[in-house]
């Protein structure tokens, strides 16, 4: 990609950006392309739109960050606000044969903010979208979360560190009386047994 500077559309680039209100918008997380410097630049993404598929991809290359991302994102806003003409289109067909345009994208300067990670862990809340953590923490990984709390007095939560099994963290908020303790003792009891299940244990 070479550096290049949006420029105002006039009337028909934005009218012929209204096409892509129809188009939907899909984050691919990278597992094999990695963010990369050069020539100054750091590009951290790219963006793909598939018109026979009417779709945007904005696929994100390992190691992105949040603000990386928000700004892939704000790209995305200026292709469906007319700006279409402003960006170096690559024309390419896939091993598929499906033809589609993409630009890699990249700004100057540092990483800043927190690395994105992909959530592929089926149980967890974030599954399918991704967490954010410190880049000297990529190697650990995320932790997961299951978002389980129950009860008034007490709270269960389960999570994950990205290497181990999922676990239970119990958090009790005072004395609980005999019908508090028996609920808490049965509510415990229940989340044992999922994640039991969740970890491939019966
Ligand atoms: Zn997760």
């Amino acid at each position: 990609m070479i550096p290049f500077e949006l420029t105002e559309p006039n009337k028909f680039d934005v009218s012929d950006a209204e096409k892509f209100s129809e188009y939907s918008v899909r984050i691919n997380y990278c597992q094999k392309t990695e963010v990369y410097s050069k020539d100054g630049f750091r590009f951290y993404g790219c963006i793909s739109v598939v018109h026979q598929d009417k779709e945007i991809v904005l696929n994100v290359f390992k190691h992105a960050t949040e603000h990386d991302l928000a700004v892939l994102e704000s790209y995305i806003t200026k292709i469906q606000n007319g700006f279409w003409n402003s960006f170096p289109w690559e024309s390419k067909t896939g091993s598929n044969g499906v033809q589609f345009d993409q630009v890699t994208l990249g700004s100057k300067g540092d990483a800043i903010t927190l690395e994105i990670y992909p959530c592929t862990e089926k149980h967890c809340v974030s599954f399918g979208k991704h967490h954010l953590i410190e880049p000297m923490e990529y190697e650990f990984g995320p932790i997961h979360s299951a978002d389980f709390q129950i009860g008034e007095k007490y709270r269960l939560t389960v999570f994950k560190p990205h290497h181990e099994e999922w676990l239970i963290d119990v958090s009790v908020g005072g004395p609980l009386t005999a019908t508090e303790a028996a609920s808490f003792n049965s509510d415990l009891a229940w989340l044992t047994a999922e994640v039991k299940k969740m970890n491939g244990v019966s």
